[in-house]
């Protein structure tokens, strides 16, 4: 097993001085490395792919917080509405009125955060910071079934450090900016296992960490 124990001591040490919550992104891992985190007291896991989530969640304990972070597809939220804990990626407003359908079948109130297109790459999903102001705060408040209680957001894949830095100031000084209109927001996911430190400097609460816990990933199995 790969899972990486003494780095999550450390990692776990250090977050809760800043109190940053941790999100074990677990993707392509298996269920004991999951229980292996578990064991040493992790609730807080990630994962990016719905039938991967579903089948996991199926057959682990019940009281683990799960975090969507992938991409999600409007007609896939009916699987995870259930029992996920927090979605971080979303992106449009008609996903996020999808959730909304399914959470009030189950009678609940899912937490989201918007996911920011903050990186120069095309490829990242997300709204601009024009995008968000626009959102109308009337057909948010409309939604009862869910919360969208903070941003989420993606640096660049980059050696190039100072440009990490920017952009997390820069998700940051939307997050403030929006506080100053009509959100209340109080959760900033940002940083990954290689930028991370950077990513809490600059106002993370929540950090997504996947390779160094549970090593690299072999997408080719
Ligand atoms: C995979 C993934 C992570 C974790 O990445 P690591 O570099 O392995 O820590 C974090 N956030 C998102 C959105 C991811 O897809």
């Amino acid at each position: 097993m790969a899972v990486n124990t003494t780095a999550y001591q450390q990692i776990v040490t250090e977050l809760n001085q800043q109190q940053v919550t941790l999100v074990a992104v677990s993707k392509t891992k298996p269920p004991e490395d999951i229980e292996a985190l578990y064991a040493l007291g992790q609730r807080d896991f990630g994962e990016n792919y719905v039938q991967e989530l579903v089948d996991k969640a199926a057959v682990l304990p019940k009281d683990i917080r799960w975090h969507f972070i992938g991409h999600l597809q409007s007609n896939k939220v009916k699987y995870i509405a259930p029992f996920v804990h927090l979605i971080h990626g979303v992106d449009s407003l008609k996903l996020l009125q999808e959730i909304n359908k399914q959470a009030a079948k189950h009678n609940k109130i899912i937490n989201c955060l918007l996911q920011v297109h903050i990186a120069q790459e095309e490829t990242k999903f997300g709204f601009s910071e024009d995008e968000l102001l626009q959102l109308d705060s009337a057909i948010l408040s409309e939604l009862k079934n869910v919360q969208v209680i903070g941003l989420m957001g993606m640096a660049s894949f980059t050696e190039d450090m100072s440009k990490v830095r920017h952009e997390f100031k820069h998700l940051k000084s939307i997050f403030n900016t929006l506080n100053n209109h009509h959100f209340t927001l109080n959760t900033l996911s940002m940083g990954m296992s290689g930028d991370y430190t950077i990513a809490i400097e600059e106002g993370s609460t929540m950090v997504r960490i996947g390779s160094l816990l549970f090593g690299a990933r072999n997408y080719t199995l």
